[in-house]
C-alpha cells in the first residue's frame, strides 16, 4: 500500500521531506553565523527544540531525505513558516535574512 505523504499541518503533498531535526539543524547552522546574543540563541533553540516535540507527537510512515529515519509530518513550507514565527519575535533582521535564505537556495542544497 502506498504511504499517504501528506503534511499534517496544511495537508499538502511532501515533496521534499524533512525531519523537524534534520530541519532544525539547517536553522542552526545557519544562525551561527548571524549576530544573535546568547540569550537570543537560547530562545531560539528552545523553540526550535519545542516545534520538534510537537511534530514527532504524530506518526508518520514517511523517510526523512537527509537522515532516513526520523518520521516526517510537515512540508518545509510549513517548517519554513513556524521557524518565522520564531525569529520573527527575536530579530526582524535575521528574520529577513531567513526569508531570503530559506525561501532559496538552501532547500535547493538539502534536495539535489
Ligand atoms: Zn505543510
Ligand atoms: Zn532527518
Amino acid at each position: 500500500m502506498r504511504v499517504q505523504s501528506l503534511c499534517t499541518s496544511c495537508a499538502q503533498t511532501i515533496s521534499n521531506p524533512l525531519c523537524p531535526r534534520c530541519f532544525a539543524h539547517h536553522v542552526e547552522l545557519w544562525l551561527r553565523d548571524k549576530n544573535l546574543t546568547n540569550k537570543q540563541a537560547a530562545e531560539v533553540k528552545r523553540k526550535l527544540n519545542k516545534m520538534i516535540i510537537e511534530s514527532e507527537e504524530t506518526t508518520s510512515e514517511i523517510p526523512c531525505l537527509i537522515c532516513d529515519r526520523e518520521q516526517v509530518n510537515l512540508c518545509t513550507y510549513c517548517f519554513t513558516h513556524n521557524a518565522e514565527l520564531i525569529l520573527s519575535k527575536i530579530s526582524e533582521e535575521v528574520l529577513e535574512e531567513f526569508e531570503d535564505d530559506f525561501h532559496g537556495e538552501l532547500w535547493k542544497m538539502a534536495v539535489y
